[in-house]
């Protein structure tokens, strides 16, 4: 039998013993004194429970800056916003589409048209809604994370607490978030840093091309700050990889994400091996699975929830990947608030941050996780600690 046919005879029989209702009064001891075999005075009717209905709108973030890695720029970032209502609560999530990514705001809206949340009574029942949702098609990781997220918001909200809580985690533990400085001319870049400088504690280059040293040095005339790197798969050959590398911590870089093509695991397990920073999978990982596999061959594993199908997975890959001794990072694309508070509930205690997603946009719709002293720090509200900020019209 297959898993929806499954659900669907689970909440029928459900459904069978919630409609037959006997009075309130009929505990009542003048109302057993009366003969209760007469059918009159058992009511049979149907108690409606409620159900979770998903609907989503279209939305496109702006970037304050013009966004450029290794041969690519870009002004705006698509997203589509998504919420769940239960019994008069409402719960918001996102997916975010990076184009490079292979997903849309077409597809994400397809995918949760055929997302069909009615056979399912409790919104507190994560793990077994998102199963299903995983189940419908495959890939589809943004689109699932907006269902998951949702999930996630609305579900903390009926407990009434924030999921860090519920998570056991310390929301101040968390790592300062990198800010990321994109590849531009030396004169913005040092404008750029010189914004940056004083609100984080640690600033993230985008690398991987001709203007690597260029770059940093650009930013070291005017900041002595740590700095992290991201290679994006950029560097083809491990020896020249590994004497940049070398560079790049006379120079103040703490860490290194995604050196080289992601699937060319042989060469990154021998950088890694000799390398004097640790090295970070962002490209080379998605989900769960993957983490096994990427022992011994990268330093620590970078997690993002468009990647990992949200919050559900993203907890245990962070269990799983500090389990088998691997450092562990919490990444984002560029997202409102609403992905970033998502992710700002489950960072505690990690090695690195790079939650910097909603502060390089200008038209973020949600309130929700703050900067503080460069740490991106959730809010006390219950769920993901999400409120949106302007009207946005949701429709399915
Ligand atoms: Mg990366």
């Amino acid at each position: 039998m297959n898993y929806k046919r499954r659900e669907f005879l689970k909440t029928a029989a459900a459904s069978a013993l919630a409609a037959i209702v006997i009075p309130a009064q009929a505990k009542h001891s003048h109302y057993l004194n009366t003969d209760i075999s007469n059918t009159d005075s058992i009511k049979i009717k149907h108690q409606k429970s409620p159900t979770m209905k998903l609907s989503w709108t279209p939305y496109n973030l702006q970037l304050k800056h013009t966004f450029t890695i290794s041969g690519f720029s870009r002004t705006t970032t698509p997203v589509v916003l998504t919420r769940i209502e239960y019994d008069g609560i409402v719960g918001y999530g996102e997916a975010s589409l990076p184009p490079y990514l292979g997903e849309s705001q077409a597809s994400v809206i397809d995918f949760l048209k055929r997302v069909d949340l009615s056979g399912f009574n409790d919104p507190t029942h994560i793990e077994e809604i998102i199963h299903y949702v995983d189940s419908i098609a495959l890939n589809n990781t943004a689109a699932k994370a907006s269902v998951d997220i949702a999930l996630h918001d609305l579900a903390g909200k009926i407990i009434g607490a924030p999921w860090y809580k519920m998570y056991g985690l310390d929301k101040t533990d968390v790592p300062d978030t990198t800010f990321t400085i994109g590849i531009d001319t030396d004169e913005v870049v040092r404008e750029k840093t010189l914004e940056a400088k004083d609100q984080f504690n640690i600033l993230k280059v985008k690398v991987g091309g001709p203007d690597d040293k260029r770059m940093i040095s650009a930013i070291r005339s005017v900041t002595d700050l740590p700095l992290s790197v991201d290679a994006n798969q950029g560097w083809t050959d491990r020896l020249q990889a590994l004497d940049m590398i070398y560079w790049l911590k006379e120079q103040g870089v703490v860490m290194v994400e995604q050196p080289m093509p992601k699937n060319d695991l042989d060469s990154i397990a021998r950088l890694t091996e000799v390398s004097p920073l640790p090295i970070f999978a962002d490209e080379s990982l998605q989900r769960l699975n993957d983490i096994e596999r990427l022992k011994g061959v990268f330093s620590g594993v970078n997690i993002k929830l468009m990647k990992c199908t949200g919050m559900n997975e993203a907890f245990k890959m962070r269990n799983l990947a500090e389990a088998l001794g691997m450092k562990v990072m919490m990444g984002c694309m560029t997202e409102t608030s609403c992905a970033i508070s998502a992710a700002s509930q489950l960072y505690s205690g990690m090695d690195f941050a790079d939650l910097d997603g909603a502060l390089l946009i200008s038209n973020d719709c949600f309130d929700g996780a703050v900067l503080e002293k460069g740490k991106v720090i959730a809010s006390d509200l219950p769920g993901i600690g999400v409120t949106p900020n302007r009207e946005l019209n949701f429709s399915r």
